[in-house]
């Protein structure tokens, strides 16, 4: 809802209910309707990297982007992150955690990873891996292990895929805040393949503890050889739904001989209304190898990126229902909202999160997914984590309920927590910042006995008042958010 339809919601809520109620010592919060009952997401998990995962803060060696990155902080400082976020996601509702990076020798591989999962297990929640399969390093992201995919490839070259121009099939991280260049192997190889399924099998006998594991084919481009080729035909994604098909299901089967209850997630990448999902996820599809991916157990959950559909009516609504081959598995959509990957990383994307928990829920979503990189110290960055789980319990609520519920008692009340909403979201006009600044600082000196909400209001004003500081530097008097345009191939 925009701040206008807000507005006339309250108003109408105002009109209809009359009294205004008092929430303790709080200020007056109009009487709303009640939420439209309806069924819930069931399941509500993080996802992250190792290297820029900072919920222990002021730690030398913090990234606040980047995929595929080296670890930069010191040892130990791994566990101490993930433990933060594990006992975040215990007190919150939030059932799982995915780490791409899990198993870096940088910050003790297998026994650190075992350590973690298993504090997380005893707290009711679960780690799963995140892991490239034909890419992205494999099963051990980074070090010395032979489940090391980078290193495999560099022992085999002749498993390495190659590209249009027949060069090897490396991808350079670098536009997206990276630091890696990774060799990408080819899905034609049947050593290869058979390697992937022993890496997966050693995974899951070498760390019981471990939840599962979402599962990738890769997204960086794709092998080009004659027979990658002639196996997927003319299409030009960066992506294949054909690698997916083709390691997905004896992979889910390798998992579930050595862990019965993992959850085995498979990646698909785009949104499933994308137009490569709808022709080729079907049950009358001529490809086996989708028909191999379609008989996978009920249990397999797949996931789905929202990308910015939710934007558009025309692309996802309220009447949109998830492809029918694939509602007997569970579906995961997965958000960006509030990270560097579409808004920035510490902007407030609660609406956006409504919005996408409602269409995912009336989609037939089981589980959603969000980034939680950012430490809950950045109150964006907390409301939005609230959000995800407060929406996807009441898919249908609005806005204003949210306010009223989650974030009025963390800001001194009803009204502050609606200034709120506007006031977070100044930061792309430097030219407002100074009165946003002024009423933040009479929000806060009434907040004395409030520390925590307190506290909020002033990382709100500091971080304004980063983008004002910024702007002078900047020819455009409306500032440069150049956190956003710096990231992922964008111009500065
Ligand atoms: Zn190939």
């Amino acid at each position: 809802m925009d701040a206008m339809g807000r507005r006339g919601f309250i108003a109408g809520a105002l009109a209809a209910g009359g009294a205004a109620t008092l929430r303790g010592s709080q200020t007056a919060c109009p009487q709303l309707p009640p939420i439209a009952p309806s069924k819930k997401i069931q399941h509500r998990i993080f996802w992250s990297w190792d290297h820029s995962t900072n919920w222990s803060m002021n730690v030398p060696g913090e990234q606040n982007c980047g995929v595929g990155n080296e670890y930069t902080k010191k040892f130990g400082m791994f566990e101490l992150d993930y433990r933060r976020v594990v006992d975040w996601c215990a007190e919150h509702g939030m059932e799982g955690v995915g780490i791409v990076g899990l198993l870096r020798d940088r910050h003790g591989g297998v026994d650190a990873a075992r350590r973690l999962c298993g504090y997380a297990r005893e707290k009711g929640v679960r780690i799963y891996l995140i892991a490239g399969l034909f890419a992205y390093g494999g099963i051990y992201y980074e070090g010395d292990s032979p489940w090391s995919l980078t290193k495999k490839l560099r022992e085999r070259p002749d498993w390495v895929g190659v590209g249009l121009d027949g060069s090897p099939l490396v991808y350079h991280h670098m536009g997206s805040g990276g630091t890696k260049i990774e060799p990408m192997g080819c899905p034609s190889n049947p050593e290869l393949r058979q390697y992937v399924l022993d890496s997966l099998d050693w995974l899951f006998k070498t760390i019981p503890e471990l939840g599962g594991i979402q599962m990738e084919a890769g997204d960086n481009g794709v092998c080009q050889c004659a027979k990658c080729r002639a196996r997927r035909g003319q299409a030009k994604n960066p992506m294949s739904i054909e690698d997916m098909a083709l390691i997905y299901p004896p992979g889910g089967e390798v998992i579930r001989s050595r862990s019965k209850d993992a959850w085995v997630i498979c990646e698909c990448y785009h949104h499933f209304l994308a137009e490569p999902c709808v022709k080729t996820f079907r049950a009358d599809s001529p490809d086996e190898n989708v028909h191999k991916l379609l008989a996978m157990p009920s249990s397999t959950i797949f996931q789905w990126g929202t990308g910015d559909r939710y934007k558009d009516p025309a692309k996802w609504n309220d009447s949109s229902r998830m492809l029918p081959a694939f509602r007997k598995f569970r579906n995961i959509l997965r958000t960006h909202a509030g990270t560097q990957w579409s808004d920035g990383r510490y902007t407030f994307a609660v609406e956006r999160i409504r919005r996408e928990c409602r269409l995912s829920c009336l989609s037939g979503a089981d589980f959603i997914s969000m980034f939680d990189e950012n430490n809950p110290f950045y109150a964006n960055s907390e409301f939005n984590y609230l959000a995800l789980n407060y929406f996807a319990e009441h898919p249908l609520a609005e806005m204003a309920h949210f306010v009223r519920d989650e974030m009025a008692p963390r800001l001194g009340g009803w009204e502050p927590a609606e200034r709120w909403c506007e006031l977070s979201t100044l930061h792309k006009d430097a030219t407002k910042i100074l009165a946003a600044v002024d009423e933040i600082v009479k929000i806060a000196s009434g907040l004395s006995a409030d520390r925590e909400a307190r506290r909020r209001w002033l990382q709100l004003s500091a971080w304004l008042e980063s983008y004002r500081f910024e702007a002078k530097f900047w020819p455009d008097p409306k500032g440069h958010d150049y956190y956003f345009n710096s990231f992922n191939w964008r111009r500065v």
